[in-house]
């Protein structure tokens, strides 16, 4: 490693809401900064103007900040603000910095300006197409004489910038990650460093914000290996040390094809909805091309930081594995503590029945003491916290919706039921406390006294007090509902199956 201090950066467009994919990008960076006591840089690359989407840098910069990537330069959240020695991070707002550097190439002779119209290029583009020529810039401006292009400009036709590749020789990365890499100078286009709206391109702002903002390590999905060589002639145009490469392996979906949507990999924004934890989606994608080991899964944000290094970052492609989150979701909600899984679920239970939320009788805000009692009872088959609302919502309806038919459980009939319901109301209602214990004392015993099965008195009382088949452990939910609850609930099971009486 260079003996540079270590320097990173995140650096996204803002064209949506940041993808999985591409928020690891962000994780990995942060965790190279944080392991070598480095910093770690946000730049957002807002120089496409057609695919700017307003909104995006908030949802970039909220992604980041729930799953607890700290950065130490970049936009400060306010507005279009930034913080940190080469502020502005926007590009948007760094345009002099690259019509300087464009100008530098210009008159060093590695850049010229090029005349040709869209038209003339889509033309040209076709043409290449229908003779099978790979497609590419034919050149045509590279050497008009200055008075050529004296008259071009005297006429005001508008022009980009294109950078001078060398017609030979080439050019080769040592990548931290894929090792040596090289490409021949003359398969490369004579590519647009600046667009006619005075904008740059990736090529030349990424280049020249690296090397201004001091950058160590580009680390950087792979999809960005082809621009590299791109990046490494600029260097050299301009006479700098370029950073040290490292691109980061694809992300596959389980069919191994690149990772999109249609394997339900989405916003990072849309899992923190779906109820998983930062924590597991921290975990989840460090695991995305990078292991501690042969064998462990399930590593703490600490112990990441402290192993983390590019000698253990995968060649070949991570796959997307939806159910193996899942897991590491459920495995972070059974540590917490259930005051803290409580308060987690908060927000997703008092979102409007429609959204996922309990149910809409049920009053907001939720009460936080009776939640809290309730946690530890499900809190082992969360898998999401958006399954919430599902497990615990008959804990706060007022009137439980079930068909009476259920109570009566597998060989007993509807009469043995109403008795055996009606001798656990009574024994209930004459309970002078209402625990665990007391109430597992006076229960148990009538199963004997019924000549029934444990299990089917249970089952019965389970539907009566829960509406469901399946439920949380039964005494810890009755001691849980309280007396009221439960003494309503006991009574409007017995008037349901009265009423069935023919
Ligand atoms: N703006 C590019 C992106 O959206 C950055 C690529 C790079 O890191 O150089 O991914
Ligand atoms: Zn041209």
């Amino acid at each position: 490693m260079s003996s540079q201090p270590v320097r990173v950066r995140y650096a996204p467009s803002p064209t949506g809401e940041p993808h999985v994919g591409n928020i690891r990008t962000a994780l990995f960076n942060w965790l190279f900064a944080r392991r070598h006591g480095g910093a770690f840089i946000v730049r957002i690359e807002d120089t496409d103007r057609d695919r700017y989407i307003p909104g995006a840098v908030e949802a970039i910069l909220e992604s980041l900040h729930w799953l607890g990537l700290d950065w130490d330069e970049g936009p400060t959240g306010q507005a279009q603000e930034s913080h940190g020695r080469h502020a502005p991070y926007f590009q948007s707002q760094r345009l002099p910095l690259y019509h300087e550097a464009a100008q530098q190439l210009v008159s060093g002779g590695h850049a010229y300006r090029c005349y040709c119209s869209p038209q003339r290029l889509e033309e040209l583009r076709k043409q290449q197409a229908q003779e099978k020529r790979p497609p590419g810039y034919d050149r045509r401006c590279r050497d008009l004489t200055d008075a050529q292009r004296r008259e071009m400009e005297t006429q005001g036709t508008p022009s980009v910038v294109r950078f001078r590749v060398p017609q030979e020789g080439h050019s080769a990365v040592n990548d931290l990650v894929r090792g040596e890499v090289t490409w021949q100078n003359n398969l490369l286009d004579d590519f647009v460093i600046l667009k006619s709206d005075g904008f740059p391109t990736y090529h030349l702002a990424s280049v020249v914000d690296d090397h201004h903002m001091g950058i160590s390590h580009v680390m950087r999905a792979e999809e960005w290996l082809p621009s590299t060589p791109r990046h490494l002639l600029l260097y050299q145009a301009f006479g700098w040390e370029p950073p040290l490469f490292a691109h980061l392996p694809m992300i596959l979906g389980p069919d191994r094809a690149k990772l999109s949507k249609r394997h339900g990999a989405t916003s990072v924004l849309a899992y923190r909805e779906q109820g998983f934890l930062p924590e597991a989606l921290f975990n989840f994608l460090v695991l995305l091309g990078w292991s501690l080991d042969d064998r462990t899964e399930v590593m703490s944000r600490e112990t990441v930081v402290q192993h983390f290094s590019l000698e253990r970052i995968t060649k070949a492609g991570a796959i997307f594995n939806s159910e193996k989150l899942l897991w590491l979701n459920g495995v972070y909600i059974r540590q917490l503590a259930p005051e803290d899984l409580a308060n987690r679920l908060v927000p997703l239970l008092e979102r409007p029945a429609s959204q996922g939320g309990l149910p809409d009788e049920v009053a907001r805000p939720v009460d936080r003491d009776y939640l809290r009692r309730i946690v530890p009872l499900v809190q082992e088959r969360l898998k999401a916290l958006a399954e919430g609302a599902e497990l615990t919502s008959f804990f706060f309806v007022e009137r439980l919706e079930y068909d009476p038919a259920l109570l009566v459980q597998k060989g007993m009939d509807r009469e043995g039921t109403l008795r055996g319901l009606q001798r656990v109301l009574a024994a209930v209602e004459a309970l002078a406390s209402f625990d665990l214990t007391s109430l597992e004392a006076a229960i148990r015993p009538l199963v004997e006294e019924l000549g029934v099965k444990a299990g089917q008195l249970f089952g019965a009382i389970r539907v009566a007090t829960t509406g469901r088949t399946a439920a949380p452990p039964l005494f810890q939910t009755m001691e849980v509902l309280g007396r009221e609850r439960c003494l309503r609930k006991l009574r409007e099971a017995v008037a349901k199956l009265e009423a069935t009486k023919a």
